[in-house]
């Protein structure tokens, strides 16, 4: 079923006034994920926070369930968590680390997990090794199997760099975890909401994922899956009285459901509208938007390519929604404000943020124009042709 594009500008109310192409940084979201969250917020101040809470937890419980459904897991596998990098690093400390253990890893890590490796190198004497990427720029699959070991405890794999279209090839390196009995962490931050994923297909073992990326949530939403098989072996780093009961002793009882990964305080209002970015997602279909993403996204770097002095950026066998390109003679910053003077939002990724990839290619900084099923030709069209009027015209 193609998607309803005006319903869905419609519900958009921003489309109106930016052509928003800065998706993998924070998307539009739907009005009824604001909605949602505003109208608890207001719930909070007339009611108080607790009671505001009591009314809605079967809302909550639903919010549980339309992650899991997107996902394709259990309400009880989900926990909320407010960052990216939060998800992440718990999954990854709450693992039984000794020394000497080893992960192994793509090339195209996010700064915040390969922090999360220092840390545990400098605390658990935990070794991480870099799996190559292959001749299209995708993790080298055949290579990852070769590097397994006796002391292999955990794979990891970011599904979707956060600098490149490139769609690392997850479900092989699912079957690879697979067969050699490996606990798999695939970094789902970009990929969610833009593809339509399943872990039961992938083969993946924990899975964390932001929620104001492509899954148009709300800011400071993040949510964890862990598959219920590995939950026992994980002992969150940070507990309180929700996740952790006293025993009545000196030890605590954890949760047995992924709840274990949540504290007691968190925002009720964001986590309703993550739930509600859920559904929003699922109410449109994520293989439509995945499609209209890939097609939009091939568009766009079709019109720059065409431009003598552009160049397109991105790698790999299998391309997604994020399109990243360079102008010959023009800084990232020249190109991002000659765009946003005429509504049109992008971003930047420097070295910094692809701290493995981009000093590997020689390249300093691109521009990052990430696509989404919201947007519309036109928008494309307005963004090469200001391109291109920038090396025409100097402006
Ligand atoms: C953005 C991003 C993160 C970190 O997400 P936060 O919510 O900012 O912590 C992790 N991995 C990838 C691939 C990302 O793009």
């Amino acid at each position: 079923v193609p998607l309803d594009l005006a319903a869905i500008r419609r519900d958009t109310r921003a489309c109106e006034i930016v052509a928003h192409f800065n998706n993998a940084g924070a998307s539009l979201p739907p009005s009824v994920v604001m909605d949602t969250v505003h109208h608890h917020l207001r719930s909070e101040e007339v009611f108080g926070g607790y009671e505001a809470q009591a009314l809605v937890e079967d809302d909550l419980a639903r919010a549980r369930g339309s992650l899991a459904a997107l996902v394709g897991g259990r309400a009880r596998e989900i926990a909320f968590l407010s960052s990216s990098t939060q998800a992440f690093a718990t999954a990854l400390l709450s693992l039984p680390w000794k020394r000497g253990d080893r992960i192994l890893v793509g090339e195209n890590e996010y700064p915040s997990n390969v922090h999360a490796y220092a840390f545990l190198k400098k605390r658990h004497g935990v070794r991480v090794r870099y799996v190559p990427d292959d001749e299209y720029g995708q993790i080298d699959v055949d290579a990852l199997r070769g590097a397994i070991d006796e002391r292999t405890r955990l794979i990891v794999l970011t599904h979707v760099p956060t600098y490149s279209g490139l769609v690392n090839p997850a479900s092989e390196v699912g079957a690879v975890a697979r067969e050699a009995g490996v606990p798999f962490l695939l970094d789902a931050c970009q990929s969610i909401g833009q593809l339509d994923l399943d872990v039961g297909e992938i083969g993946c073992d924990m899975l964390s994922a932001a929620g104001r990326k492509y899954l148009r949530g709300p800011r400071g939403s993040a949510f964890l899956w862990v598959r219920q098989s590995m939950l026992e072996t994980m002992t969150p780093p940070v507990a309180d009285q929700n996740g952790a009961a006293w025993n009545g002793g000196e030890d605590f009882d954890y949760a047995e459901d992924a709840r274990r990964f949540e504290v007691f305080e968190r925002s009720v209002a964001l986590q309703l509208g993550l739930g509600a970015a859920a559904r929003y997602a699922l109410g449109v279909g994520m293989a439509a938007v995945e499609d209209r993403v890939r097609v939009l996204a091939a568009g766009l770097r079709g019109l720059l390519s065409d431009i003598p002095g552009v160049t397109v950026r991105d790698r790999g066998k299998n391309l997604c929604g994020i399109v990243t390109f360079t102008v010959e003679g023009f800084s990232a910053e020249e190109i991002g404000v000659a765009l946003r003077e005429r509504f049109i939002n992008t971003s930047i990724v420097r070295r910094s943020m692809a701290m493995r990839t981009f000093p590997a290619r020689d390249l300093a900084e691109v521009t990052r124009a990430s696509v989404h099923y919201y947007n519309t030709e036109d928008e494309l069209l307005r963004l090469a042709d200001t391109v291109r009027s920038l090396l025409e015209n100097g402006s």
